[in-house]
């Protein structure tokens, strides 16, 4: 990871919401973090925490209704309006993204050479075919495909191989800032192997930045440098992926470290209840109804970010400092235990 230079994104207070008939449900509710040249940063959480519209939201790639708030620079330099054109020449050439499932990249009437033609030709008109084949051979490399494949079609490839040419295709035009959204799901484990390699290589080869959006904490561990944890719109925990493995703060990374499956799970477990309305959200802090360590005054009052001893920047009452807890405020709240009641009936 290169150590010089600015943050190639910097995010501060993104907001994204959605209209609906209940009102306004809020996807993403105050998020900040920093992002270094080639870095990888894993966004982990359950389904429903904002991973995803967050990472869309900074590549401008949100539906029709969603509104957007908040900064984003982008290497030093405010964003450009989603609708500019100066955001159309950034996407693609500059910003990437990397789905779940090729095919909704790939088109199965066009040779993987037209691909690559269409890519670089929509930032630069008029290069010629040979340049075109030339830069996407040097990414191909990268991923492993074969020169002799580049007249191909998408369906002469297995769904590990499609993967890596949408990889290589995001990578034509050397972005400094890719989200990849849970680009492993679709594979199996040797296949996620791989790609999890490729992209812990992206930043040797090309320096690229990423956003690792995946629900699969043992990727994060291997390619990773830091994590952050998403809930209910908020992270609530990020840092040095190791440290934060090793000493998770949070009693949501806590929990969701635990539900993991690994080689020495000797009994299942899970977090009791689901992520809260995002239109309707609990008071306090959000994950309050679902935490085993919660006190009155998580009910109530929202914790403010700060770093812990590990680095790690975590919103939780249990790290702040005393003074600020109100008298009270302190003891106990034993909402869980009523909630796996609740649950079980
Ligand atoms: Fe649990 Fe309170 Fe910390 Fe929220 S602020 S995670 S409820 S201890």
């Amino acid at each position: 990871m290169s150590t010089t230079g600015q943050d190639v994104l910097s995010v501060r207070d993104l907001r994204v919401w959605y209209g609906t008939e209940r009102g306004a449900a809020r996807a993403v509710d105050g998020v900040s973090f920093d992002l270094r040249p080639g870095e990888i940063l894993g966004l982990v959480g359950e389904s429903g925490c904002g991973k995803t519209t967050l990472g869309r939201g900074l590549l401008g790639l949100l539906p029709r209704g969603a509104f957007v708030d908040g900064d984003v620079t982008f290497k030093g330099k405010p964003m450009p309006a989603v609708a500019s054109k100066e955001y159309r020449a950034l996407r693609g050439a500059e910003l990437g993204m990397i789905f779940q499932e090729p095919m909704t990249r790939l088109n199965p009437l066009m040779r993987i050479s037209e691909h690559f033609e269409e890519t670089v030709r929509a930032h630069h008109p008029g290069v010629s075919r040979e340049r075109v084949r030339h830069a996407a051979l040097e990414v191909l490399r990268v991923m492993g495909i074969p020169p002799t494949r580049y007249r191909s079609y998408p369906h002469e490839f297995s769904g590990g191989m499609r993967q890596r040419l949408t990889i290589a295709l995001a990578l034509v035009l050397r972005p400094a800032f890719i989200v990849a959204d849970e680009p492993t799901t679709a594979l199996d484990v040797l296949v996620e192997a791989q790609i999890i390699k490729i992209l812990a290589d992206l930043r040797r080869e090309f320096d690229t930045s990423l956003l690792l959006i995946t629900h699969n904490l043992g990727i994060v561990s291997e390619a990773c440098d830091r994590v952050a944890v998403m809930y209910a719109g908020r992270i609530v925990e990020i840092g040095d992926a190791r440290q934060v493995f090793r000493s998770p703060q949070h009693p949501y990374t806590q929990e969701l470290l635990r539900s993991t499956i690994s080689l020495s799970t000797t009994g299942l477990s899970f977090i009791p209840g689901s992520p809260p309305d995002l239109v309707d959200p609990p008071a306090g802090c959000r994950f309050h109804p679902r935490c085993p360590h919660a006190m009155r005054v998580c009910a109530t009052q929202a914790p403010v970010p700060l770093e812990v001893a590990g680095g790690q920047r975590v919103e939780c009452w249990l790290h702040g400092p005393e003074s600020q807890v109100p008298p009270g405020g302190g003891e106990p709240l034993h909402v869980r235990e009523e909630l796996s009641v609740a649950d079980e009936a």
